[in-house]
C-alpha cells in the first residue's frame, strides 16, 4: 500500500528541483473527491489513486500525468465532474483524465468487447500516448488487489490483462510493466499450469542464485583487477510467465532453460560497455550464436543492451547483460521513458508515432468487421518480431516468418507491386523464404510491373502486404 508521503518522497528524489505543487493539489482533491469511498479489499479508496500515480512517479512521467493518476476515477465515481477538473487543473490533465476514463467503459461481452477494447486503445494512443501508461499503471494497481474482487470477474480482468494490457505494454518496451502484469494475471487464467511452473522452478532457483552469487563476485573482483568502475552488478530472474512460455516452445524441459538468473552489469557509459565485455570474453569464452550487440544495432522499440552467454568456471553457461544505467531504464520503462519531466509532451504531442502504430491504427479504421480485426491484431501486435535490415542500415521489424514480400511492402507499396525479386544477405533468395533477425535486404524491382501477383497473398505473413495486395488486385 503506498501512502501519499512514499509518494512525496519519490517525487523528491525523481523530480528535483522540480514544482510538485501540482501533484500535491491533486491529491487532496482526490481524496476529497473519494472520502468515505472504499474498495472491495476493504481499503480507502485514494490507495488506489496513490498507487496509480506511485507507478507513474517511479517511471518519471511529466507530472501532469502523475496528478491525471490521482484524479483517474474521479469524475466516474465521484460527485465531481469532468468540467471540475478541467477548472481546477487546466486543460492537459482534463485531457488525460477525459482519456482514461472512456478506455474504462465497455457496453459488450466476448469476441465483441475484445475488439472493442482494441480499438479504443489504438485510438487513445493515436491522440495522447500517456493514457494508454496511465491505464496500464490502474490495471496494475488492479491486478495486485485482484483478490478482493468477484471470482467471474477476476479470470475475465486477468484475461484481459494477459490479451490486451501485456502485449500492448511489451509493445510500448515497457517490459518491467507487461513481465509485471503477466506474472500476476497468470495464477488467475492458468492456475494449473502456474502451479507446474512454480514446482519446476523451485529448487532450480535455489541452486541458479547461489551460483549467480559466485558468478556476481567473480566478476567484481575481475572488474576491480582491470580497473574498471561499474555501477551495479545485479542478477536478474525471469519472470514466472516467461518461463511458462519459453517452457512451451523447449519441450517442457526445464534444463533446457539457460536464463533463468542473468547476470546484469550497469556501467557508466558506452565504451565501458564494450571493455567490460572483452573483460568477460577474455575471462570466460563465449557460446557460439550468443554474442548479441544491440547497442550498436537497437531493438527499433529502443532495447539497447550487450548480451553474452559465456562458459563459466563451473562447467555451467552464464547469461551476461551488459549495458548504461539510461538503457537500463529505457530497458525497464521503454516509451515511458521518453515522457521524462524534463521533455514534458513529447509523447502527447508526438507527431511522428511509430510505424507500426500507425499502422494498427490504419487497421482499427479502415477493417470494420470485429473477427477479421482480431485476426490482424493478432498477427501484428502480438507475434513474435524479427529485426531485419535495408541496404542503407535501417532497422525494420516484422513478425516472425516474415518474408521478402512482406519486407518490400513495409517499405513502400510500390516496391512490393513492382518487386521481381530479393537479395537477402547479398545472395539471390526465392519470395518465399522466411528472413532471420540481422538479415540485410535489398528489393529488386521492375519499374513497368504495375499489380501484384495474386499468388504472393500465400506466401505474405503480414496484413500490412495482404491488405495492400488485395487492394492492388482489386483496382
Ligand atoms: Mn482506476
Amino acid at each position: 500500500m503506498k501512502t501519499f508521503e512514499e509518494l512525496k518522497k519519490i517525487l523528491v528524489i525523481n523530480y528535483p528541483d522540480a514544482d510538485i505543487n501540482v501533484v500535491i493539489r491533486a491529491f487532496h482533491f482526490a481524496s476529497e473527491a473519494h472520502k468515505g469511498q472504499k474498495r472491495r479489499t476493504g481499503e480507502d479508496y485514494i490507495y488506489h489513486a496513490l498507487a496509480t500515480a506511485y507507478t507513474l512517479a517511479q517511471m518519471k512521467m511529466d507530472l501532469n500525468t502523475v496528478a491525471a493518476g490521482l484524479l483517474h476515477d474521479v469524475p466516474e465515481d465521484t460527485d465531481f465532474s469532468f468540467d471540475d477538473i478541467k477548472n481546477n487543473f487546466g486543460n492537459e490533465i482534463y485531457t488525460l483524465v477525459k482519456g482514461v476514463t472512456k478506455l474504462g467503459t465497455f457496453k459488450y461481452r466476448g469476441l465483441e468487447r475484445y475488439a472493442e477494447n482494441l480499438r479504443k486503445m489504438f485510438l487513445a494512443m493515436s491522440k495522447d500516448l500517456r493514457v494508454i501508461i496511465i491505464k496500464l499503471a490502474d490495471r496494475l494497481h488492479n491486478m495486485r488487489t485482484l483478490k478482493g474482487v468477484r471470482k467471474e470477474k477476476r479470470l475475465r480482468i486477468a484475461q484481459e490483462t494477459l490479451e490486451i494490457y501485456a502485449p500492448i505494454a511489451n509493445r510500448l518496451g515497457m517490459f518491467r510493466m507487461k513481465s509485471q502484469l503477466e506474472d500476476l494475471a497468470f495464477p488467475y487464467v492458468y492456475p494449473k499450469e502456474y502451479d507446474w511452473v512454480q514446482s519446476l522452478v523451485r529448487d532450480r532457483l535455489k541452486t541458479e542464485t547461489k551460483y549467480i552469487e559466485k558468478i556476481k563476485k567473480l566478476t567484481q573482483k575481475l572488474l576491480t583487477k582491470n580497473d574498471v568502475q561499474y555501477i551495479q552488478i545485479k542478477g536478474r530472474i525471469k519472470s514466472v510467465y516467461s518461463i511458462y512460455q519459453k517452457l512451451l516452445r523447449k519441450g517442457k524441459d526445464i534444463n533446457k532453460i539457460y536464463d533463468l538468473i542473468a547476470l546484469r552489469i550497469l556501467v557508466e557509459d558506452v565504451a565501458d560497455c564494450y571493455s567490460v565485455m572483452g573483460m568477460v570474453h577474455k575471462r570466460w569464452s563465449p557460446l557460439k550464436g550468443r554474442v548479441k550487440d544491440f547497442i550498436a544495432q537497437p531493438k527499433p522499440n529502443g532495447y539497447q543492451s550487450l548480451h553474452t552467454s559465456v562458459f563459466t568456471d563451473f562447467g555451467k553457461v552464464a547469461e551476461i547483460q551488459i549495458r548504461t544505467i539510461e538503457m537500463d531504464e529505457e530497458a525497464e520503462y521503454g516509451i515511458a521513458a521518453h515522457s521524462r519531466y524534463k521533455e514534458v509532451g513529447i509523447l502527447g504531442k508526438k507527431k511522428n508515432p511509430p510505424r507500426w502504430l500507425k499502422h494498427l491504427i490504419d487497421i482499427q479504421k479502415t477493417i470494420t468487421d470485429n473477427t477479421e480485426f482480431i485476426k490482424h491484431i493478432k498477427t501484428d501486435l502480438f507475434l513474435n518480431q524479427i529485426f531485419v535490415f535495408t541496404p542503407k542500415g535501417d532497422v525494420i521489424e516484422l513478425p516472425e516468418n516474415a518474408t521478402p514480400l512482406d519486407f518490400a511492402y513495409y517499405i513502400h507499396t510500390d516496391i512490393g507491386n513492382q518487386c521481381i525479386g530479393a537479395k537477402v544477405n547479398d545472395q539471390i533468395a526465392p519470395l518465399t523464404s522466411t528472413l532471420k533477425s540481422g538479415d540485410v535486404i535489398e528489393i529488386l524491382t521492375n519499374k513497368s510491373r504495375k499489380y501484384p501477383n495474386p499468388d504472393w497473398l500465400n506466401i505474405v505473413v503480414t496484413s500490412m502486404a495482404k491488405t495492400k495486395i488485395r487492394s492492388q488486385i482489386k483496382k
